[in-house]
Order: structure tokens, then sequence, then C-alpha cells
């Protein structure tokens, strides 16, 4: 294989804000719903990679619209008279720019400002956001894809299993608090899941995720990991992959999407 074509790739895009509207609302499973924004400020959104993200900015009051910065020359500045609003970081799971449409993906868990939103979100609710600001390009060349996450990292993996070419290998690890939380993905990709239940922790760090690697065959040839979950089961996934099993820290790409017990995280372990 030509080493050139597995390259990774930063991209950076101008940030620009959005305020969008309610269009549609899925329940795909008892813990994560479908949002589809739409609206005239979605033209010309851009999302280059699965591992992406946008800043949503969610209104104080339901059916309000957000009070969503400007975008400055050094950054976002907001309004100093008006409450700043909510922040906090999705997934693109799908745009469409002929139907004008963008979904997003949200974790219905106990409490925070976006979850309670989307919990209560109908068609016609306002929302903003802000970016992608960069993108990650994890080629899709390689001979294997390992994609381990839980339930806030399903809208990445499912992006990244429906854009795998049919000669791609993927073997995805993914940890729901209950069985209910499988969703079914659509790929032409060799597909090797494994799903694993909060139940199945012994209570270490890693718990699910660990046993889990230790079942899985990695295949041969050139492979990539990408990681995304909580900060602490990440962290020892991530540690598990580099000692454990030997790859390659350039090769890996870990992420914390949320933290127990600390609101609006995100980590890059390195
Ligand atoms: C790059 C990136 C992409 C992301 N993509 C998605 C996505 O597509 N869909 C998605 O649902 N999430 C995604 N997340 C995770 C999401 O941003 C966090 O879960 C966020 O904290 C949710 O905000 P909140 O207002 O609901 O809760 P917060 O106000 O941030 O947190 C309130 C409390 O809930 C806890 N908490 C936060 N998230 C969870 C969770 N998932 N399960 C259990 N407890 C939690 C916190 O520890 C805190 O105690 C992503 C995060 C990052 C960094």
């Amino acid at each position: 294989m030509n080493t050139a074509s597995l390259k990774v790739e930063k991209l950076q895009h101008p940030i620009k804000v959005r305020t969008l509207q309610v269009k549609r609302v899925t329940q795909l499973s008892p813990s994560m719903r479908r949002i589809t924004l739409t609206g005239g400020d979605l033209a010309g959104f851009l999302s280059a990679s699965f591992d992406d993200h946008v800043k949503l900015m969610v209104p104080d009051v339901l059916a309000t619209k957000p009070n969503v910065p400007v975008v400055g020359p050094t950054g976002l500045i907001f309004a100093q008279d008006q409450p700043k609003p909510a922040m906090r970081d999705y997934t693109p799971r799908r745009y469409d720019p002929a139907a004008s449409e963008l979904d997003i993906d949200f974790v219905l868990h106990h409490a925070g400002p976006a979850t309670e939103w989307a919990k209560y979100a109908e068609p016609g609710h306002f929302v903003g956001i802000a970016g992608p600001r960069g993108s990650f390009l994890v080629p899709t060349a390689y001979d294997w894809h390992l994609l381990i996450g839980d339930e806030t990292a399903i809208p990445a993996i499912g992006r990244r299993l429906e854009e795998l070419p049919a000669a791609a290998k993927a073997i995805v690890i993914i940890k729901t608090e209950t069985d209910a939380g499988r969703l079914e993905f659509s790929s032409r990709c060799q597909l090797d899941i494994q799903w694993v239940s909060e139940t199945d922790s012994t209570g270490a760090a890693m718990g699910a995720f660990e046993s889990a690697m230790r079942n899985m065959t990695l295949p041969s040839g050139e492979g990539y990991a990408w990681a995304a979950g909580e900060y602490s089961e990440i962290k020892a996934v991530r540690q598990y992959l580099v000692e454990g099993l030997g790859l390659d820290k350039d090769r890996i790409r870990a992420a914390s999407y949320w933290r127990k017990a600390a609101a609006s995280t995100h980590e890059r372990f390195e």
C-alpha cells in the first residue's frame, strides 16, 4: 500500500455561526433522539470528517432564539447585555444540502441543558450552531479501522461506517447503557461489531471496553484506531491500545466526549 495515502490531514475552516430551526424529531432508541435542523443559515455548511463537531448553542427558554454570538477578528463575541447560551459539542451526523437538512443525534442522559433541549425539541424550535472550525481527516484507505466508543460516539461511528469502502474492515466496539441503545448501521465495509453494556463492567476504569478489546482480533495490514466517550474510560482504552496492543500513537485518535460529574468537557489524549 502507498503510505502517502494513509497520511492524516488537518483542515481549518472559517468559523460561522448559524441559527437553525428544528424540522423533524425522530426517536432512534429510548436513549437517542435525532433532531433534523434546517433554515436559510444552513447554506454553505461544511463538515469534512466524521470526527467533526459543531458547538451547539441552546436557548434558556425553549422555543425562543438563543443569543448567538457574532464572529469577531479573534473569535466569538457575545452581547454583554444578554445571557450567554449554554454551549455543547455535537457531531454533524448527516448534512444534505439539497434538502437543507442537518441531523444531530442526542444521547438523552440524566441532566444538562443540551439534553433538556433535545428532550423537548419540537418542529419550529430554534438552536444555534458554530463550526465545525476544523476537520481531522483519517483516510478511508487503511486496511482496518478500529472504532471504539460509548453512545455519544455512535453518531461519529455511524457516519464513518457509511463512508468506509467495501474493501475496508471495521472492528467496532460500542458501549450502551442498556441493550435498547443498540442501533442498526448501514455500511458497505466488512463489519465486526461488539456491543457491550454498562452491566458487563467489572467496575474497573475500562471494564466492558477492556474485555471487548481482549476478545477482538485485529486484522493484518495498516490500521487506524479511533475512540471517543467518557474521559476516564477512553483514557484507559488508549492506554491499552498503546501499551497492551503496541499500536503506534500516530495511528490513534482518542478523545474524551464527556466527563463524569463535569459539564461541557472535550479533551484529546496525545
Ligand atoms: C467532539 C464531540 C462530539 C460529540 N458528539 C456528540 C453527539 O453527536 N451526540 C451526543 O449525544 N453527545 C456528543 N458529545 C458529548 C456531549 O457534548 C456531552 O455529553 C455534553 O456534556 C452534553 O451536554 P449536556 O448539556 O447534556 O450535559 P452537561 O451540562 O455537559 O453535563 C451535565 C451532567 O451530565 C453528565 N453527562 C454529560 N454527558 C453525559 C452522557 N453522555 N452520559 C451520562 N452523563 C453525561 C456530566 O458529567 C454532568 O454531570 C460530543 C462531545 C464532543 C467533545
